[in-house]
C-alpha cells in the first residue's frame, strides 16, 4: 500500500515508522524545510509509553528527558506558595516521561529517514479521491497517485480542509489563548518551573536540562477573541494587553517575545469530528482529535493513534475502508477520554476571578503543610493516568 502522509510531526513520523514496519510504502510531505528542533516540553504517558517501547525508543527517550526536578506556584511578590516534585507537577506516574517535542520528533525521524521518502519544503495543493487511488498535486508541481492519503498536519490541517471542509466546522475554541516562546533564563532556574496565577491569566516559566535559556508560557481567558494567524505583531499586542499591569516577573518575560524566533500564539482548541475518514483520506493526531495543550495528552494521542491506524490498515489486507472503520472503533473511546481532560484541566490552570485565585492559593499553601499531601497529589494525577491507559493495544505483528 502506497500511503502519502502530510506532516512530519510526531503523528506523521510515527505513522511512517509503523506503516514501514508492516510492509507498506509511506511517503511524508512536510511544509517546513526540516524537522523542527527544540520546542516546548511534552509528556509521554500510559499506552503511548508502550508504543515507544515497541518502537525500541524507550532508552533513547529516557536519555533525552528534560529532567525537570520540580515546580512551584508563586504569588505576585514571587513568594513560593507551594512546591512539588517534577512528576507530580507534570501529572506523571511510574515510567511516564517528559521530553522536548523536537527531541522526540528527531528520534522518530532518525528511525525512519533511511527507509521513508521525506519531501521537505512541499505540501499538498490538491487531492482528487477516485476509485483506484488519490491523485495528488503538490505545491512544487509534482504529481503522484497514492492508495491512501493521511493528514497528520496538526490542528489547522490543510488535508482536513481539502477532504472534509472548512476548519470552523471541526475546530472548537475553548475560550482561551496560549502563547509560548524562548526567553533568557533571567531567574537562573535550574530544571525548575514557576507558575503565577492571576485572575483570568496564568504565566509560567521553566528551564530544562536540554535548554540553555528558558521558556515562557501564557494561558489567558479570551472568549472568542479573533486574531489573524499570520500577523505576529497583532498577536504580540494581544498578549501584552492581556497581561497589562500584571505583577511577578510577567513584564520581564513579555519583553522576551520581541526577539523570540519560536514565538507561538493560538487559541486553545479541540478538534471534534464524527468521522476521521472519508473515501481514501483519513486523519491522525491533532488534525483528527486535538485534545488541546491543556490536556497534556496530545503527543500520547498522536503516538497511539499512529500505531492503531498503521496496524489496522496493514491488517485489512488492502481494504482501506475496513482499516479506517477499525481504526475509528479501536481509538474513539481513547481519544474521547483524553479530550475530556482539556476543559477540566484548563479550569484549574486559569482561574476566572480574584476570589478564586485567593481561595486556590490559600488551599495550596495549607496543603503544602498537610501530612497527607502526597495522597492528595496522587488524586490530581489519577484522572490523567486513567485516560492515558484507556486502551489496550493489540499486537499487529504477523
Ligand atoms: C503550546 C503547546 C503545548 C503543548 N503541550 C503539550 C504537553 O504538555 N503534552 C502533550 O502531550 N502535548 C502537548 N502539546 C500538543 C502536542 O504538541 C501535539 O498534540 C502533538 O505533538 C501531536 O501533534 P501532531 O503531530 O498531530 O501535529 P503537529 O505537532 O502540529 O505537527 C504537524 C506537522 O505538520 C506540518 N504541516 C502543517 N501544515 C502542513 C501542510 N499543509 N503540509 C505539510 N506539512 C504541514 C507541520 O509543520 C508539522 O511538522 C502542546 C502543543 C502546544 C502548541
Amino acid at each position: 500500500m502506497n500511503v502519502l502522509i502530510s506532516g512530519a510531526g510526531i503523528a506523521g513520523t510515527a505513522l511512517a515508522y509503523w506503516l514501514r514496519r508492516h510492509g507498506c510504502t509511506p511517503t511524508v510531505v512536510e511544509r517546513a524545510p526540516a524537522i523542527r528542533e527544540g520546542g516546548y516540553k511534552i509528556d509521554i504517558r500510559g499506552a503511548a509509553l508502550e508504543v515507544i517501547t515497541r518502537m525500541g525508543l524507550l532508552e533513547a527517550v529516557r536519555r533525552e528527558r528534560t529532567d525537570v526536578r520540580g515546580g512551584s506556584i508563586v504569588n505576585a511578590a514571587g513568594r513560593r506558595v507551594a512546591s512539588m516534585d517534577g512528576d507530580t507537577f507534570g501529572g506523571r506516574t511510574g515510567e511516564d516521561a517528559e521530553i522536548l517535542r523536537g527531541d522526540l520528533n528527531r528520534l522518530i525521524y532518525d528511525l525512519t529517514r533511511d527507509e521513508v521518502d521525506y519531501l521537505f519544503d512541499d505540501a499538498i495543493a490538491s487531492l482528487t479521491d477516485g476509485p483506484d487511488g488519490v491523485d495528488v498535486v503538490f505545491d512544487s508541481g509534482r504529481k503522484a497517485r497514492y492508495d491512501v492519503v493521511v493528514g497528520a498536519d496538526g490542528l489547522h490541517s490543510h488535508t482536513r480542509a481539502l477532504a472534509f471542509g472548512p476548519e470552523e466546522r471541526f475546530v472548537h475554541d475553548m475560550g482561551y489563548h496560549v502563547s509560548i516562546f524562548s526567553v533568557p533564563n533571567h531567574l537562573g532556574l535550574d530544571r525548575w518551573e514557576l507558575t503565577y496565577v492571576g485572575a483570568g491569566r496564568t504565566a509560567l516559566t521553566y528551564s530544562t536540562a536540554k535548554d540553555t535559556g528558558a521558556k515562557a508560557m501564557f494561558l489567558f481567558a479570551a472568549d472568542g477573541d479573533a486574531f489573524d494567524r499570520r500577523d505576529r505583531a497583532q498577536q504580540q499586542r494581544r498578549l501584552a494587553e492581556a497581561y497589562k499591569d500584571e505583577g511577578w516577573e510577567v513584564p520581564e518575560l513579555l519583553r522576551g517575545m520581541a526577539d523570540a524566533e519560536d514565538f507561538y500564539f493560538d487559541t486553545l482548541s479541540q478538534v471534534r469530528m464524527d468521522r476521521w475518514s472519508t473515501g481514501r483520506v483519513t486523519l491522525v493526531g491533532d488534525a483528527a482529535y486535538c485534545a488541546s495543550p491543556a490536556s497534556g495528552q496530545g503527543t500520547s494521542l498522536a503516538l497511539v493513534g499512529a500505531y492503531v491506524l498503521a496496524g489496522e490498515l496493514a491488517s485489512a489486507d488492502g481494504d482501506h475502508a475496513k482499516g479506517f472503520d477499525r481504526y475509528e472503533s479501536e481509538l474513539r473511546h481513547f481519544a474521547e477520554e483524553n479530550q475530556k481532560l482539556g476543559p477540566k484541566n484548563i479550569r484549574q490552570m486559569v482561574m476566572r476571578s480574584r476570589a478564586q485565585v485567593w481561595f486556590a492559593m490559600t488551599m495550596l499553601s495549607l496543603m503544602a503543610r498537610l501530612p497527607g499531601k502526597d495522597r492528595l497529589a496522587a488524586k490530581v494525577v489519577e484522572p490523567i493516568h486513567r485516560a492515558a491507559t484507556a486502551i489496550s493495544l493489540k499486537s499487529y505483528e504477523r
